[in-house]
């Protein structure tokens, strides 16, 4: 299949203001230099702790917020450069499905409004279709189509998420990134809607970005998996592959945390010291040789390139 996003060294800085007169004395590197390409129907996995700079990086990548540098082209037309006007039909292509089902619903929109006012802003289809369209939707993600008319409280979590998935297929988008949709869902709902997402790529041939913290979440949905340290890529690999030969430390110390089904298989439990260092100050050299039970001196000194180790295995680290 085809290349539908490619992102090159894209990189997102926000300003650090002190004084009274709010002046620039530094800036936090919130993404750093992330690059990847993503074929049409595919899901990339990103993960990494809270604060390691996942959504800010999807969020950049749809400009929702302005990416401070880089090339983010989207069937080979750079969305960094486009105008207002421009961005605004680009929308339409990439949809967003926010973490918090509870935050993300206008609490005074019927869900019929909430789906529908997409399609109104993108000036899509007549007023008698969109509602046949709501109905549809909201079959399509397992609900009632009834439950147009009722109103954001009258639903569990599980129930919004799909509500938030509807309004995000509801301009037929190419590209969904999903920011930790799963994470504020008891598990036995995780499944569920995981599931329904994996049914709804299916069917539309939909390309996914999937932020996560948690690496479980997204190896089956999958096809590659990207770790975030810091704003930086530490590792990049095929999903199978990053699960079977993990190689930078981080990326095996999130994985040491994943419950593995198999009794026979052992994993060693890493346990990370200490919390993420400020992403305003980072360590120098290897910015996770803080925390890394591997850490050499080299580490501290010299930041690790990006290397290819094996097909299409990339890894940021010095013992590689
Ligand atoms: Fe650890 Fe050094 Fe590799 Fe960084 S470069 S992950 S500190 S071994
Ligand atoms: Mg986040």
């Amino acid at each position: 299949s085809d290349t539908l996003l490619q992102v090159q060294e894209l990189t997102k800085y926000f300003p650090i203001k002190q004084g009274v007169f709010r002046r620039t004395v530094g800036h936090v590197r919130a993404v750093d230099g992330v690059t990847f390409e993503l074929r049409q129907g595919q899901t990339l996995g990103v993960v990494g702790e809270s604060g390691c700079g996942k959504s800010t990086m999807g969020r950049s990548i749809l400009r929702l917020i302005e990416p401070t540098s880089g090339v983010v082209e989207f069937e080979g037309k750079n969305v960094i450069k486009m105008s207002r006007g421009q961005m605004r039909a680009m929308r339409r292509e990439m949809q967003i499905v926010f973490q918090d089902p509870y935050a993300s619903l206008n609490p005074r929109f019927s869900i019929q409004q909430t789906l529908m006012e997409p399609m109104v802003i993108h000036g899509l289809y007549t007023p008698a279709e969109r509602a046949k369209r709501v109905r549809e939707l909201l079959e399509r993600v397992g609900l009632d189509p009834d439950y147009a008319k009722r109103y954001p409280h009258e639903f569990s979590g599980g129930q919004r998420q799909r509500i938030g998935i509807a309004r995000a297929l509801a301009v037929n988008p190419k590209l969904i990134m999903l920011d930790e949709p799963v994470a504020a869902l008891d598990v036995s709902v995780q499944s569920q809607v995981l599931n329904l997402l994996e049914d709804l790529q299916q069917e539309y041939n939909l390309t996914y970005i999937f932020v996560a913290h948690d690496l479980s979440v997204v190896r089956h949905i999958s096809d590659q998996i990207m770790v975030l340290y810091l704003g930086k890529m530490a590792e990049l690999a095929d999903s199978d592959e990053l699960f079977h030969d993990p190689l930078h430390p981080y990326t095996r110390a999130l994985l040491s945390a994943v419950p593995i089904p198999d009794p026979d298989v052992k994993r060693e439990r890493i346990i990370l010291q200490g919390d993420l260092p400020s992403p305003a100050n980072p360590p120098t050299g290897c910015v996770f040789h803080t925390r890394c039970p591997m850490a050499t001196d080299v580490c501290k000194q010299k930041r690790p390139e990006w290397k290819e180790v094996k097909p299409n295995h990339h890894v940021a680290c010095h013992l590689y």
